[in-house]
């Protein structure tokens, strides 16, 4: 725990960078990073949006954690401005995110994210909270067999050659959530033969 009572998030994780990955669905996923500046999460989360994506953020994560040790609650909210955001609304969220509760409290409390956004914009003048959309937020990797199989094949003919003779298969494993698909001698020898034909397409081109 640090001085404030809070779990003490930087000195475990020392000097490093946040990596940030963004699958929008194109061919290759969006990456970026920044060094640490804090070491607290929201922190850096937030300081990644400014600097990365020039994009001002309000990030607060939180957990609240019993005196066993045991995840009581935990979640978070993000706050972005749209571009040309009236001063007026800015020192409005800026004064607003020092008096709210702690996000680890409120969730405790059992409010709902909807009550926390309600919390954050009360008193906003001339504005109405309106709720858009809504997605359910989960711990997902949208990693699979056939993902994997691109994968092998992107390496080319002359490496799934070595898998087959070496190692008798594969076993390929997904970097985000780590689970392991493996691949059999008949597998690999498939996609060898589909990276045959699209070594030969490409030729082609
Ligand atoms: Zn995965």
């Amino acid at each position: 725990l640090s001085s404030t009572g809070k779990l003490d998030v930087s000195s475990a994780l020392g000097k490093g960078y946040l990596n940030v990955i963004k699958d929008l669905g194109l061919k290759e996923p969006y990456i970026g990073y920044v060094d640490l500046v804090s070491g607290e999460i929201a922190e850096d989360i937030a300081y990644y949006f400014a600097s990365s994506e020039q994009i001002p953020s309000a990030v607060s994560l939180g957990i609240f954690v019993s005196p066993e040790g045991k995840i009581l609650s935990s979640g978070g909210f993000i706050v972005q401005l749209m571009p040309d955001t009236d001063e007026r609304i800015i020192s409005f969220l800026e004064k607003k995110m020092q008096e709210i509760p702690p996000i680890s409290s409120m969730l405790y409390d059992g409010k709902s994210p909807e009550d926390i956004l309600q919390n954050i914009f009360e008193g906003m003048e001339g504005m109405e909270l309106k709720i858009t959309e809504k997605s359910p937020c989960q711990y997902k990797c949208s990693c699979s067999r056939a993902r994997m199989e691109r994968n092998i094949i992107s390496l080319g003919i002359k490496e799934i050659q070595n898998m087959i003779d070496e190692q008798e298969g594969a076993e390929a494993q997904c970097h985000f959530c780590n689970t392991k698909y493996w691949f059999d001698i008949e597998e690999l020898e498939r996609l060898k033969n589909e990276a045959v034909a699209k070594e030969a397409v490409a030729k082609n081109e």
